[in-house]
């Protein structure tokens, strides 16, 4: 079928099939096609190699499920009335996570210029609400490292909370400081899924320097056992099979070069759009280029700009809008405290566009993106 669109939003790139039956084979001569086996071992360890800084690694199925261990293991089972500090300018698997394990989200507000969670609108919070509030959820939006994680961490330290980072979207993105995502907060989870920028299908990671918050987290994702095959605790299954793990192994080799083809789209997207008054998010360059989303100064122009993409047969996205807090399950269950005050999230998800970034992006692909969004002018 041919694709509806000439540009797709997503384009991911994959291993040759015969490198992946070239695993499929050996896999099935080793008879071990998942618990944690040979494939599984090797990829944990070459994601702990790739992110350096000491880390410890372990896989999960998918990046929910890393996300809804860190936050178990790392803020313990939620209670009523608890609530994890996190912005409703995330995806919905944020706030999806922490309501799995018994906490509430209470929604910060993010920050204009960055659009990533704000430490100003968290201490507004923590001065209200501290006894309620169990720690802080923290994504990297967009997979861009926040220019705010000093801050967050000087907040945390202060009010005595934990932090578990989302970086989702950020496997091979940067801090401003120049080190990898992967190793602040307690814990850095990170999503493999076919929209991110290095995928396995389905997948995810947690990275963190606490090596026996890793073992926690391997024995929750495997039904809580203990060496003896008995159950010590509640658990559930978020392994990672050896299927993926083979072909993570195989993404791995050719990452960085599959990043440098983002790259130049980003700068190219960058380079046209600046002097057209868009604003982009800061850091946004040393990411591994999620996407290319830019900052309208209208909701109307944004409007105008997804139109012509339309037209033009480019997929483009507006992430995220609606926020968190506008979507119906929140809207019925959410105590209006919880979400009442967000103007910066509700301003910037207004303006928001997302533009399509592939790894080996045609000359051709680019130019039809930017011409389609400069004939809004
Ligand atoms: C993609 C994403 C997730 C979910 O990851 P899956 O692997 O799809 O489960 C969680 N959080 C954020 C911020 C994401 O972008």
């Amino acid at each position: 079928m041919l694709d509806e669109y000439l540009v797709p939003f997503i384009r991911p790139s994959f291993p040759p099939a015969g490198q992946i039956v070239h695993d499929l084979k050996e896999i099935e001569a080793s008879n071990r096609f998942s618990n944690y086996g040979p494939k599984e071992l090797q990829f944990s360890l070459a994601l702990a190699d790739f992110l350096g800084q000491g880390l410890h690694v372990t896989t999960s199925a998918n990046g929910t499920l890393a996300l809804l261990s860190a936050i178990q293991c790392v803020f313990g089972e939620g209670a009523h009335g608890k609530y994890l500090l996190t912005p409703s300018f995330t995806f919905i698997a944020v706030p999806q996570a922490a309501i799995w394990n018994g906490y509430r989200p209470w929604f910060v507000d993010i920050d204009l210029i960055s659009w990533q969670a704000s430490p100003s609108s968290a201490r507004r919070i923590l001065k209200s609400g501290r006894g309620a509030i169990a720690g802080i959820l923290l994504p990297n939006v967009l997979g861009v490292g926040s220019p705010h994680i000093r801050e967050w961490e000087l907040l945390a330290a202060e009010w005595e909370l934990p932090i578990v980072i989302d970086s989702a979207a950020g496997f091979g993105s940067f801090y401003e400081d120049g080190s990898l995502l992967g190793g602040r907060g307690s814990c850095e989870i990170f999503s493999f899924h076919a929209t991110k920028p290095f995928t396995i299908a389905e997948g995810g990671a947690i990275a963190s320097n606490n090596p026996n918050l890793v073992k926690e987290v391997r024995q929750l994702q495997n039904f809580g056992f203990d060496e003896m095959r008995l159950c010590e605790r509640l658990g559930f299954n978020g392994k990672l099979a050896e299927i993926p793990a083979a072909i993570g192994l195989r993404q791995l080799q050719g990452f960085k070069d599959r990043l440098a083809g983002r790259r130049k789209v980003f700068e190219s997207y960058a380079k046209a759009f600046a002097s057209l008054g868009f604003r982009f998010q800061p850091n946004a360059e040393a990411s591994s280029h999620f996407c290319f989303t830019m900052c309208c100064e209208t909701a109307e122009l944004k409007s105008a700009v997804l139109f012509n993409l339309e037209r033009a047969r480019v997929q483009a996205r507006d992430y995220y809008n609606p926020p968190l807090h506008h979507h119906p399950y929140f809207v019925a269950n959410a105590d209006q405290e919880q979400i009442s005050c967000l103007p910066a999230t509700d301003d910037i998800s207004s303006r928001i566009v997302s533009l399509p970034i592939h790894d080996h992006m045609p000359a051709h692909d680019i130019e039809l993106v930017i011409e389609a969004v400069s004939e809004v002018f």
